[in-house]
Order: structure tokens, then sequence, then C-alpha cells
């Protein structure tokens, strides 16, 4: 359940990502995928974002694994990515994530949003968001 009574929304649950997304990009149709760690199972990650390359790159708190995700590979050697600290409790590293994919008419992503949870204080948010401009997309989307 999200809770909207804040100055920023609040989820007991990285599944309120999901509604959050579809309030963020006002758009009901955003496609959510979870990001899972591949090697544990774990859903909760540290996370390093350049916001002006918009790239990304996770690990899992769990296991150390770290992955580029979705086409973030080709921008990577230019990012200048920094390890994001929840900007609401100000403690917390950790965040639950998901991925939405507002689609095209042929089925190709358009746009990607990336979905964020504080798993200390469950604030939500957006720290990267970009367009696609090229088809097809079914690598970028599978590389979550
Ligand atoms: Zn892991
Ligand atoms: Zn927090």
């Amino acid at each position: 359940m999200i809770d909207t009574s804040k100055e920023y929304w609040t989820g007991d649950s990285a599944d309120d990502i999901d509604e959050y997304l579809k309030e963020y990009s006002e758009n009901s149709e955003i496609d959510v995928k979870p990001v899972i760690c591949h090697k544990c199972g774990n859903d909760s990650f540290q996370l390093r974002v350049d916001q002006d390359e918009e790239a990304i790159q996770i690990k899992c708190v769990k296991c150390n694994t770290k992955k580029i995700i979705l086409d973030c590979e080709e921008v990577w050697e230019d990012a200048q990515p920094r390890l994001r600290k929840c900007p609401i409790c100000k403690t917390s590293k950790e965040f639950n994530l998901k991925v939405g994919f507002i689609r095209r008419e042929n089925g190709n992503v358009k746009w990607v949003y990336i979905g964020n949870r504080c798993t200390n204080c469950g604030t939500l948010g957006s720290y990267l968001d970009w367009k696609i401009n090229y088809e097809p997309t079914e690598e970028m989307e599978n590389n979550i």
C-alpha cells in the first residue's frame, strides 16, 4: 500500500513501485518488471547512477553481484556514476528496484523508467528515465 500522506510517497513493499510508476509516468499502460538478482534471488540493491548520461549499475546487497542493466553498458565508459543514498532518510543505500516500459504501437519500448524504493524508509522515487530511439528493444528489455 502506498502512503501518500507525507511529502514523498512511501510504500511498504517493492510491489508499490508499480503503482508509483503509473502515477509518475502518467501512463497506466506502463509495463513494470521486477529486478531480481540472478545469482541469489535477492531484491535489494545498491545503485550507482549517472543522471546526465542516464546510466545505472546495480549491486546485490546479499551476494555483491554487479550488473549494468538495460542498455546502460553503451554509455558506461563515459558515465560518472555515484553511489546513491536515500535523500529522505539519509542513511540507507539499499533500494528495491523495478523498471517500467512504455511501448510503441508495435510493441517496442519507447521510454524506460527506473522505479526505486528505499528499503529503510519506504520512500518511492525514480532516479532515471530515458527515451529509446532504436528498434528492436528486446535485448535491452531482457537485460535486467
Ligand atoms: Zn545476489
Ligand atoms: Zn530512505
